[in-house]
C-alpha cells in the first residue's frame, strides 16, 4: 500500500472501496433500539454514550479511522483519498457520528501541529481510539464570543497550576477525560488581555472539577457547567508558553470554524439529507396533494438544492489552488457560516411541509417520522452558534476576508 505522500493508484482506490463497502454494509448498526444524537453535541445518555464510544472504536480498529494521521502516534500513516473513501462509505450507509469530536475535530490536529513530541506519543492514539473523551473549556458564563476576556484563573504553584473559575456550554463536558482549557494566567493591567491566557490539556477527572448538566430546547442533555475549586494540573500540561494561550485558542478555531481541517475522518454531525426532503414532501400533503405538486414548494425546493450543491462544489474548490489564490481563507471561513445557516434554513422549511402536524415532537404518536423533523430543527441552531456565533462569523470574513474595517 501507498504511503502518505504517495497519491495512490485509481486500481488501489477501487479495490479499497470495495472492501470499505463491504465492511460498513456488514457493520453499521443505524438504528440499536433507542434514539441515537443528531450531533455530538447532544450525547444525553449512558447508553448513547457507550454505543457511540464503541462505534468509533470498531470502526477505528478495522481500520477506516485516523488512516492519514501518523502512523507512528496510532493513526494509519496513509494517503487521505482512502480516508475521503471510508468516510464516504460511513455517509453512503448512514452510520453513527463519532463521537469524539472535540478531540479529533480539533484538540488532537492541534496537539499534531504545535504539541510536544511526548503529548503527540502520550494523547492521540486514545483520542482516536475514543478511549479518552475530550471537550473544551473556551465559553465561560460571562464572556463567550468575548473569548478575550476569559477570567477562569490558571496560578503557578510549585510543579502545578491552581485553577478556580468556571466554563459554560462545555459540550461533553460531562463525559470528558481532558479538556483544552484556556485560563488567565495574568491580569497584568498594563498588558493586552490577550497576553495574559495560557492554554491547558487540562484532566477532567480530578478534585476540584465539578460538572452540572444542561437541558436544551429539544429536551435533550449534552453540555454541561463546569466548575473549577482549587483543581490542581501540572504545569507541563501547558500548550506552548504562559502566555501564549491566545494564540494556541485561534489555532483551534481555526480547526473549529473550517478555515483549516486535519480531522482524522468520519463526521460529528449528521448532515440532513436533501433527497429525503425531496421524499418528505412527496409524502408530505397540502390541499389533498403531496407537496411537492405545489409549484411555489417545488420552487422553493429547487433553489435549496441549488444551495446545497453549490456549497458541495465550493467544498471541492478548497481543494484546488488556484482556485483559491485570491482569497485563501474566503471559503473555508464562509463554509461554517453558509452550511449552519442553510440547514437552520431548510429544516424550517421542512418542517413548513407538515402543517399541523409539525407541532408534534418525539414521544407524541401523531409525529411525523418519531419527530425527527422537529428534532432537527430546533437542533440545527446549536451549529449556528457553537464555535462562534453566525454574527462574529461574519465580522470574521468581513475584516480578514474582505478587508473592512474592524467592529470594536
Ligand atoms: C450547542 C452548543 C455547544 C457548545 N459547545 C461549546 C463547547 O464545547 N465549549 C465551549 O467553550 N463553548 C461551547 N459553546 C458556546 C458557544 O461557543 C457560545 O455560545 C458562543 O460563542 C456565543 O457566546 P455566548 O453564548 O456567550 O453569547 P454572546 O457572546 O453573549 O452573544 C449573544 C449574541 O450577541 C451577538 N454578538 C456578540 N458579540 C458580537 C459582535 N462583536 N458582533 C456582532 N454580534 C455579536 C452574538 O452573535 C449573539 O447573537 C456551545 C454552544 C452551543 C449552542
Amino acid at each position: 500500500m501507498a504511503d502518505a505522500a504517495t497519491k495512490p493508484a485509481a486500481n488501489e482506490l477501487a479495490d479499497f472501496e470495495a472492501q470499505c463497502d463491504a465492511w460498513f454494509a456488514e457493520n453499521t448498526v443505524r438504528d440499536p433500539g433507542f434514539m441515537l444524537p443528531l450531533t455530538f453535541m447532544e450525547v444525553s445518555t449512558d447508553e448513547q454514550f457507550d454505543f457511540l464510544r464503541e462505534w468509533q472504536r470498531k470502526v477505528y480498529e478495522a481500520g477506516y479511522f485516523g488512516m492519514s494521521w501518523p502512523a507512528e502516534y496510532g493513526g494509519g500513516g496513509m494517503h487521505p483519498d482512502f480516508q475521503r473513501i471510508a468516510t464516504r462509505m460511513m455517509k453512503k450507509y448512514d452510520a453513527p457520528i463519532m463521537i469524539n469530536a472535540i478531540g479529533n475535530g480539533w484538540a488532537g490536529p492541534l496537539i499534531l501541529d504545535v504539541g510536544r513530541e511526548e503529548d503527540k506519543r502520550r494523547f492521540i492514539k486514545p483520542m482516536l481510539t475514543a478511549e479518552e473523551i475530550w471537550c473544551q473549556g473556551f465559553s465561560e458564563p460571562e464572556h463567550g464570543s468575548d473569548l478575550g476576556n476569559v477570567q477562569c484563573k490558571a496560578v503557578r504553584d510549585g510543579g502545578d497550576y491552581v485553577i478556580n473559575g468556571s466554563k459554560i456550554w462545555t459540550s461533553l463536558g460531562d463525559r470528558a477525560d481532558w479538556m483544552i482549557l484556556l485560563a488567565r494566567t495574568s491580569n497584568d493591567p498594563d498588558a493586552s488581555k490577550y497576553a495574559g491566557l495560557s492554554f491547558f490539556l487540562a484532566p477532567m477527572k480530578i478534585d476540584g472539577v465539578e460538572t452540572r448538566r444542561i437541558q436544551k430546547l429539544t429536551g435533550e442533555f449534552g453540555f454541561v457547567q463546569c466548575f473549577f475549586t482549587d483543581a490542581r494540573i501540572p504545569a507541563d500540561r501547558i500548550v506552548g508558553e504562559e502566555g501564549q494561550g491566545w494564540s494556541m485558542a485561534m489555532k483551534t478555531l481555526e480547526y473549529e470554524r473550517g478555515a483549516k481541517v486535519n480531522a482524522p475522518g468520519g463526521y460529528f454531525v449528521k448532515e440532513m439529507d436533501a433527497m429525503a426532503i425531496v421524499e418528505l414532501a412527496k409524502s408530505s400533503q397540502r390541499g389533498g396533494k403531496p407537496v411537492l405538486d405545489d409549484p411555489v414548494m417545488a420552487d422553493q425546493l429547487i433553489d435549496y438544492m441549488i444551495d446545497i450543491q453549490a456549497l458541495n462544489l465550493n467544498n471541492q474548490r478548497r481543494r484546488m489552488p488556484e482556485l483559491m489564490r485570491d482569497r485563501p481563507m474566503g471559503l473555508s471561513l464562509m463554509n461554517k457560516l453558509a452550511r449552519t445557516e442553510l440547514i437552520r434554513r431548510l429544516t424550517e422549511f421542512s418542517l413548513g411541509f407538515q402543517g399541523s402536524k409539525a407541532a408534534f415532537y418525539v414521544g407524541d404518536e401523531e409525529a411525523v417520522d418519531d419527530g425527527y423533523w422537529h428534532r432537527s430543527y430546533l437542533n440545527s441552531f446549536s451549529a449556528t452558534i457553537g464555535g462562534g456565533t453566525s454574527e462574529i462569523q461574519k465580522n470574521i470574513i468581513g475584516e480578514h476576508v474582505l478587508g473592512l474595517p474592524k467592529t470594536r
